[in-house]
């Protein structure tokens, strides 16, 4: 993280617009200094567009010192727990780069991308059986936009059947935030199931909830605190014979893939963050992909265009009666699934499961190391993410924001802090299964470093860190309050 001092640059860096250059002629593209055709010379800029010119080598070096000031899955070990920051193999890349995939219009005619159909077929059917949910649509372009399709599919079955009073969603207390919001973008009522003292969803409290306005619950197994849901098939049962639907969040599928099958356990409807599980670099919130597999009781409303398999043909079917029609534009963000389908097929079907074993196997790892060291708030076995809490070093006025921050000086990207929001404290640690036990090692040696710092009294690094990347500790509070979306800068009120 200190390449500030391998730039040597130490003033603000100034954005690309705001260079004082003024050569509007530093750059020239061959072939644009032709003449226009005449039907295009009406649509010209009449003037010069007044933006400062900068020569080629100039702004590429402005980008590149710009990527080398953040910390990514390329750079260094990203331990974001709950959202599966995993490396992404570079033959992934140069699948999705074949022109024949890069270049098709999401308007071609299905006769002229019968290749690129048949890859998205193949996935579709391969998410189908590696959740025990046959019927998948790849629409949805991220989880929460899975869960937003989901949602309606199931508010579209419950219309189907007369129970259109039926809008209550159940959501446990340590849900994704997503959750709520995509029940209630729906027009879904939400009510908050406390989490048990082991983490768990508390089958009480389920009980006590399930009236006949239930809709849905909305579960997430492996959860959110990494705890596997281990009465989930009591759970779906009695969902179901109050005559609700079981959504599943399907983020944590990298705890169960080739091992477990939510289809399997009762749930009825899960979207899968194929960014997540199966590789796609997704910092800063994109690009993603969250299809969105069903049982046969919802696949009657599955979106539209549907991917369908004639002998060795494809084709897109674009209606179907019941169908809750387009949820995106197309047929799916194209380049995400693509790379999900390379990840699932180097693995093939009979190595699957190698990548839960090793997720989760490094997440215990991590958790064997550190749980003499931090407070462990669940103990017991994890699945592919470990949870700790700042509550000892709380009392040498040391909180996990402070951990977090002093690990971005040591060179890691700190893990997800203060969620769930049921553990106060929370420090959610996910490794993934691409990480050698030599990185897991150097992280744990840098969080006992760390406690034991905490412990002998020698708080100040603590308090003081970040200090070697570009951006040194900000104020978070005052970014989420005013924050400045304008420029120039200024203020918003
Ligand atoms: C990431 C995540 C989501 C939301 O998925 P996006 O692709 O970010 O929209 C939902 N639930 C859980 C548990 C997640 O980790």
């Amino acid at each position: 993280m200190n390449t500030m001092a391998s730039t040597g640059l130490q003033h603000e860096e100034p954005l690309l617009f705001e260079y004082q250059h003024t050569d509007a002629d530093s750059i020239s593209l061959p072939g644009v200094d032709d003449a226009l055709p005449v039907s295009l010379q009406a649509h010209c800029r009449q003037q010069a567009a007044g933006i400062p010119g900068l020569a080629e080598p100039e702004s590429v070096r402005h980008f590149v010192r710009l990527s080398q000031w953040n910390h990514g899955i390329e750079s260094g070990f990203y331990p974001l727990g709950s959202c599966t920051m995993k490396y992404n193999p570079r033959v992934n890349e140069q699948l999705v780069r074949l022109p024949g995939l890069a270049h098709v219009h999401p308007d071609q005619p299905d006769d002229t991308v019968q290749g690129l159909l048949a890859l998205l077929h193949g996935l579709q059917q391969a998410l189908g059986e590696i959740v025990g949910l046959p019927h998948v649509t790849l629409q949805p372009a991220a989880g929460a936009h899975g869960e937003l399709t989901g949602m309606m599919l199931i508010r579209a079955a419950l219309d189907a059947r007369g129970e259109s009073h039926r809008r209550t969603v159940l959501i446990p207390d340590s849900a994704h935030g997503t959750n709520p919001a995509s029940a209630s973008l729906c027009g879904m009522r939400c009510v908050e199931l406390k989490s048990g003292s082991d983490g768990r969803l508390d089958l009480d409290a389920l009980d006590a909830a399930l009236d006949g306005d239930v809709a849905a619950l909305m579960l997430t197994n492996p959860n959110t605190a990494g705890v596997f849901e281990r009465n989930i098939a009591d759970i779906c049962a009695r969902v179901h014979a109050a005559g609700g639907f079981v959504y599943g969040d399907g983020a944590n599928l990298n705890a169960l893939i080739g091992k477990a099958r939510p289809g399997d356990m009762g749930i009825d409807c899960l979207h899968i963050n194929v960014h997540k599980t199966f590789s796609t670099p997704h910092g800063g919130g994109g690009p993603g992909g969250g299809p969105v597999a069903v049982n046969d009781a919802l696949a009657p409303f599955l979106p539209v265009p549907r991917i369908i398999r004639e002998g060795e043909t494809y084709r897109l079917q674009h209606t179907d009666g019941q169908s809750i029609g387009h949820v995106l534009g197309s047929i799916g963000q194209v380049g995400v699934l693509l790379r999900a389908w390379a990840y699932i097929l180097a693995f093939g079907r009979e190595k699957l499961h190698l990548i839960a074993e090793d997720a989760v196997l490094n997440a215990n790892y991590v958790l064997a190391r550190l749980q003499d060291a931090y407070d462990v708030p669940f103990p017991g076995l994890c699945k592919h993410e470990c949870l700790l809490t700042d509550h000892r070093q709380e009392k040498q006025g040391i909180k996990t924001l402070d951990i977090a921050k002093r690990l971005i000086d040591m060179g890691f990207h700190p893990m997800t802090v203060y969620f769930p929001l049921i553990v106060h404290g929370a420090m959610l640690i996910e490794p993934t299964e691409t990480e050698s036990k030599a990185t897991l090692d150097a992280f744990c040696d840098a969080m006992l470093e760390i406690a034991a710092a905490c412990e002998a009294g020698d708080t100040a690094a603590l308090h003081e860190a970040p200090v070697l990347p570009f951006r040194q500790r900000l104020d978070e509070t005052t970014a989420a309050r005013k924050p400045v979306l304008t420029w120039p800068q200024t203020e918003q009120a």
